[in-house]
């Protein structure tokens, strides 16, 4: 935190980083907002839109378009600033791009004096944020990833629909890659103080662990179909983003199933991945550690092979 105003730059004014925004100004997150984009000119656009809500907002918001030396005493950065594949690149090919977009937005704004925390939304989220992490160089703790809070979100919201009980009561996480080989570790969730398992195991005839694995499957593929019907997926990210950020700038102590780097947690080493992490003023307070099955542990293990084989080969310094 460097001081009582609560400063936000966002880095990419596109779909998602502007469902982030009109999020943070609908529920009042912060005190300044600053939109920075490559093409300078939607980011002015946006934030002149954004300022003619101001009058029915809850609080009042400083937002303007601005450049990455508004970063200095910035509490957070998001990253939403992506580029799309082009015909015929390969994912990797992509996946370097990236870095290459990412260097030239990072490398200006550590040289800025900014001392918050990195918070990166752009895809493949898990490769992103440890490239933010490498590129920065800042402790791992102030560089988190949006993970998989948002698979997190929809797990519970659906899990509340089955077992029609409040998704608030419903605590059940996501884990691993944001991606295909994200997983349910349904051994860990639970309703209410019951475990989901006993629920299905007495009564049986209501409900079944198929449906379970069902809902797991509706949940990974949840992306796939938003995109085949609207061509992008942005508001629950951005809800996902102002959660995050709340929880940063109150201070709040959260657990959110966030991008985070693995030091050993559950035997893994060097790899951003989303795991459920306590969130607080200065980012990652704590990795939860789950007491896994055997079979949990291996999907989590291969996830993060996944990811830790994408990262080879990227150019990051
Ligand atoms: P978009 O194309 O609408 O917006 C991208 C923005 O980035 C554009 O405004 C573009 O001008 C800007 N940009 C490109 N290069 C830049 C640079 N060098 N510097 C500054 N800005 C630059 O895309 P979108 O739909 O907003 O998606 C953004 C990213 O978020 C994508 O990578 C997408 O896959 C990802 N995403 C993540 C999640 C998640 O759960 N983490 C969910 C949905 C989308």
């Amino acid at each position: 935190m460097t001081g009582m105003t609560k400063k936000i730059v966002l880095v990419g004014t596109g779909m998602v980083g502007m469902s982030f925004a009109y999020a943070a100004l609908n529920q009042g997150v912060c005190d300044e907002l600053v939109l920075c984009d490559i093409n300078k000119e939607r980011a002015v656009g946006e934030a002149m839109d954004l300022n003619h809500g101001l009058p029915f907002a809850r609080s009042n918001m400083k937002i303007y378009a601005g450049d990455y030396s508004d970063c200095k005493d910035a509490d957070i950065v998001i990253i939403a600033a992506g580029v799309a594949q082009k015909e015929g690149e390969t994912r990797l090919d992509l996946l370097q791009r990236n870095v290459d977009v990412f260097r030239s937005i990072i490398t200006p704004i550590v040289k800025s004096g900014f001392n918050g925390i990195f918070l990166v939304a752009t895809n493949p989220v898990d490769i992103m944020t440890r490239v933010t992490y490498e590129l920065s160089r800042f402790g791992s703790g102030r560089v988190i990833g949006s993970g998989t809070t948002l698979d997190s979100a929809r797990l519970r919201y659906l899990l509340g629909d089955y077992l029609s009980v409040d998704p608030k009561n419903v605590h059940a996480y996501v884990i691993g890659e944001h991606g295909d080989s994200e997983f349910v570790p349904f051994s860990q969730a639970i309703v209410a103080t019951k475990s989901i398992i006993s629920v299905i195991q007495e009564d049986s005839t209501s409900y079944k662990m198929e449906h379970l694995k069902e809902i797991e499957e509706q949940v990974r593929t949840a992306a796939y179909k938003i995109i085949s019907a609207k061509r992008a997926t942005y508001y629950g990210i951005g809800m996902a983003l102002t959660r995050i950020v709340k929880a940063i700038l109150n201070d709040e102590n959260s657990i959110l199933t966030v991008s985070t780097k693995l030091n050993g947690e559950y035997g893994i080493n060097d790899v951003y991945i989303g795991v459920p992490s306590v969130i607080g003023r200065n980012g990652i307070k704590q990795v939860i550690e789950l007491s896994l099955t055997d079979e949990e542990t291996e999907k989590l293990h291969n996830s993060a092979k996944i990811l830790a084989d994408s990262f080879e080969g990227l150019k990051c310094r």
